[in-house]
């Protein structure tokens, strides 16, 4: 059996020198994937930008059109993170297409990844942190739209706390919002998730990991979704440059495969983004956003 994995060359694009954001990560970790075989082999699919409509099912009209007319303010801009480009607007479609497709392929398949994804950060009228549209929101509502999936679970294990997906879905039954994060990190004004774990600063691997396998059976069981989002953010790395947690190489490995293995263990299809990593070392960092493929490679093969 293949594992699916999602890319596409467009997820990187140019900033400027000094950009605060490791646009480059995305292009390393494909290099790295293609580099060093995991315990299958990978079918290779390529998205398409995602339509504006599809967008529309959680974005309001008129945040979308100034995003793509590209007329958002520049307060607008400081809060997303970059300075708008058409090739901004086309990343995050492509980007978001690649989690549609990732879903995709993990209904046929049982388990596929992104090689991209997780921008959590994002509202319904607005982007923030890095995040101009909801890949996990979007792709969620899609599924609902569609007819593939009743309930809907999205795990949020990036160290942020998943706000923008959490107040897209306040009152929607369809969709279960589980975010885990370090209490101290971004957003300082923190949304109501369906269940909110605040983790204290420096937790590490045994503590971590306890608190995960305390919460996600029970998830699992009690909500009985049809299908679960991953966001695997690595910035809960003890090296990472953002994060307040403390996990070594060996726990996120442990954690992805943790997740991914519960839901194969409940027959439950899982989709996985990598989400958030904050490193100026792009190689150590594309590294970690890796372990997820290769727990998500064991996973399937075992
Ligand atoms: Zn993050």
């Amino acid at each position: 059996m293949a594992l699916t994995i999602v890319h596409h060359p467009g997820y990187t694009i140019n900033l400027p020198v000094n950009h605060p954001f490791p646009m480059e990560k995305f292009r390393v970790l494909r290099q790295l994937l293609g580099e060093q075989p995991l315990a299958c082999p990978v079918e290779w699919l390529t998205p398409e930008p995602a339509p504006i409509n599809t967008l529309a099912r959680v974005h309001t009209h008129d945040y979308l059109n100034a995003l793509i007319r590209g007329t958002l303010d520049r307060a607008a801009q400081r809060r997303s993170g970059f300075t708008w480009s058409p090739e901004l607007v086309e990343r995050v479609r492509l980007e978001t297409g690649g989690t549609l497709l990732t879903l995709e392929a993990a209904l046929t398949s049982g388990l596929a990844c992104n090689s991209a994804g997780g921008t959590h950060h994002a509202h319904a009228d607005a982007a923030s942190g890095y995040c101009l549209i909801n890949d996990l929101a979007v792709t969620a509502a899609q599924a609902l739209a569609r007819g593939w999936a009743e309930r809907v679970l999205i795990v949020d294990c990036d160290v942020h706390q998943g706000d923008g997906t959490a107040r897209l879905f306040t009152g929607v039954p369809g969709v279960f919002t589980f975010s885990m994060h370090a209490a101290g990190n971004f957003p300082a004004r923190k949304a109501s998730s369906d269940l909110d774990v605040a983790l204290p600063n420096g937790m590490s691997d045994d503590a971590y990991l306890a608190e995960l396998a305390s919460r996600l059976p029970g998830i699992l069981a009690a909500y009985q979704p049809d299908v679960v989002l991953y966001d695997a953010g690595v910035d809960v790395h003890q090296e990472d440059r953002l994060g307040y947690l403390a996990l070594s190489s060996d726990g996120l490995y442990a954690r992805d495969h943790y997740v991914l293995r519960c839901c194969r263990d409940a027959d439950i299809p899982v989709a996985a983004m990598i989400g958030g990593g904050y490193d100026r070392d792009i190689i150590a960092l594309a590294q970690r956003h890796a372990q997820l493929h290769r727990a998500a490679a064991d996973v399937l093969t075992s």
